[in-house]
């Protein structure tokens, strides 16, 4: 269950924001709907509902068609969630997250790494401290060992956790089961 909320904050993050995920909710929901009704359901902004299904018209996450309304002769536009496409993508940015993931692993494991106590953000391998003596490059300081185990010990739980969403079903959200 928690996977379904991890996802949609991925995708939150990457459409802009919560109002976003309400948007995508709220298409999920209706099956094929206007924008109208969308920024209703989804209690946004009609320019925010617009703006989020542009978005996820340009990765291919929804369709939309035009027909004409025979009153006022203007375009009425039906957009459709893609919901194969949605996962996919959802899929694929997890799957860089675990390359990203494990490469920082793999560096984590394979170095020996050296702090300054003063600067938090000098943090080097061995072989970079041993070419500077030990001296941070920041304060000129004794830099001290850093024990990464508890960093190894997250990135492990975090590629785990990918791994295991990865062999999931696909997200209730995306399948509309919202
Ligand atoms: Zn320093």
């Amino acid at each position: 269950m928690g996977n379904h909320h991890d996802d949609l904050a991925r995708l939150a993050s990457f459409f802009g924001g919560e109002e976003a995920i309400s948007v995508v909710k709220a298409l999920a929901q209706a099956g094929t709907t206007t924008d109208d009704v969308i920024a209703t359901q989804a209690n946004v902004r009609l320019n925010t509902a617009r703006k989020v299904l542009y978005k996820l018209y340009d990765h291919a996450l929804v369709t939309c068609q035009r027909s004409r309304d025979e009153k006022t002769g203007w375009f009425i536009y039906h957009w459709k969630l893609q919901p194969d496409q949605l996962d996919a993508f959802v899929r694929s940015r997890k799957k860089k997250a675990l390359e990203t993931l494990r490469t920082r692993l793999e560096f984590e494991k394979g170095h020996s790494f050296f702090m300054c106590k003063e600067c938090l953000n000098v943090r080097v391998t061995f072989e970079d401290a041993m070419e500077s003596a030990f001296r941070c490059s920041g304060c000129n300081g004794q830099m001290v060992s850093d024990d990464n185990r508890k960093t190894i010990q997250l990135l492990e739980d975090l590629s785990r956790k990918l791994e295991s969403e990865l062999s999931d079903r696909p997200a209730a959200f995306v399948t509309g089961k919202v």
